[in-house]
């Protein structure tokens, strides 16, 4: 059996790795120059401090493990030196400050940045699955089955963003009328993110993990990347909220004297960082999620999953996804 697997996400290679256990020929296709989709890290370079080198977890803070398949899987990375016990305790502030701490689950982090939870399952796909990228796959068409960009397959998972998702289907073919209602369902309720990366050669804000900011027309979170990755190093990723992303989503700088002066605001301090930079996420989060696991038309051969499946838009919720996925499509053989 055929299958091929749009997006390289936690999802898609999750989806992937099941699939080719249960012994299908997989190709794995990504648009990115490398695997991981939100779970994005960058490298500092060039900021004129000490921590040139020193990797950002630009998308994704932090995941949360609930359920006992993505808990052995944590537990395998954290034995591995892969992921690590980040903490259970952030802060809670309001626009004019840090007010108090808040303890909830235990928050995972890595010290190669998220994008290495990603990598680490697509090593396990080496040689076995037919990884290709950077490819930004086109369309997904049918006749007498699914096709992607012109090549026949026997079944195909899309795990992308819904807005994405829907982008490749063709809507001419009628026998992808099912995936497509799926997916127009869900579109609208994506919302965007600009994430700003403030490095400093020292630290010159209160200690913290991370810190929830309430009630501000411009952040939602701070997260102190180098207690984050466990070097210490004095670096900062503010989250914007939906309403400050979607006004400078043409031009991500512009939203950065918005979000430096709130962030001053949040830590209690007069100064800016060192250097920053802003990153876009144009599919940042959906508002919601829908309860099932994922989506599969057995009579299209085409399924679709990602984080807006399994209840809660996250990371565990999106690796639950694409092994659900995986197994729904195994049951063709
Ligand atoms: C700023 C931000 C903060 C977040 N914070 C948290 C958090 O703290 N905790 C948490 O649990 N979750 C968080 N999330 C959500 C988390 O990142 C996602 O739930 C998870 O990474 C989704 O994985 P996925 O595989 O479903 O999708 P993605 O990671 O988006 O993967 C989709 C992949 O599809 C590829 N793709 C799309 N279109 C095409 C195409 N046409 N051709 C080829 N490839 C294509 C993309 O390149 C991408 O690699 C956050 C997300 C963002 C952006």
């Amino acid at each position: 059996m055929r299958v091929a697997v749009v997006g390289g996400g936690i999802s898609g290679v999750t989806c992937a790795r099941e699939l080719m256990r249960g012994g299908a020929e997989v190709t794995l296709l990504d648009r990115g120059h490398r695997l991981g989709g939100r779970l994005g890290a960058q490298t500092l370079r060039e900021t004129g401090t000490r921590w040139d080198g020193h990797i950002v977890d630009v998308g994704a803070s932090y995941f949360t493990a609930a359920s006992p398949e993505f808990t052995t899987q944590v537990n395998d990375w954290i034995a591995r030196g892969i992921a690590r016990e980040w903490t259970d305790t952030f802060h809670i502030a309001d626009p004019q400050g840090v007010i108090g701490p808040k303890i909830g689950p235990m928050r995972y982090s890595t010290p190669g940045g998220l994008r290495s939870v990603v990598e680490d399952i697509a090593a396990e796909l080496n040689g076995d699955v037919d990884v290709r990228h950077p490819i930004d796959v086109q369309q997904v068409t049918w006749l007498d089955g699914p096709l992607i960009d012109g090549e026949r397959y026997d079944a195909v998972a899309i795990c992308a963003p819904d807005p994405q998702s829907l982008r490749l289907i063709d809507e001419t073919s009628n026998n992808l009328n099912g995936v497509r209602t799926v997916l127009e369902g869900h579109t609208r309720a994506w919302e965007p993110t600009m994430a700003l990366v403030a490095v400093a050669e020292e630290r010159y804000w209160p200690e913290f993990e991370g810190v929830f900011v309430n009630d501000d027309a411009i952040l939602t979170w701070v997260a102190d990347d180098g207690r984050r990755r466990g070097d210490d190093a004095a670096v900062l990723v503010a989250h914007s909220t939906a309403v400050l992303a979607s006004r400078h989503l043409p031009e991500p700088i512009a939203a950065a004297p918005a979000m430096l002066a709130a962030l001053r605001a949040v830590l209690g301090v007069q100064r800016d960082p060192d250097w920053f930079t802003v990153k876009r996420w144009t599919y940042a989060k959906p508002q919601s999620a829908r309860p099932e696991p994922c989506f599969w038309d057995a009579d299209a051969r085409v399924g679709i999953a990602g984080d807006s499946w399994g209840g809660q838009p996250r990371v565990e919720a999106a690796y639950l996804s694409g092994l659900a996925l995986g197994t729904a499509i195994l049951t063709l053989r």
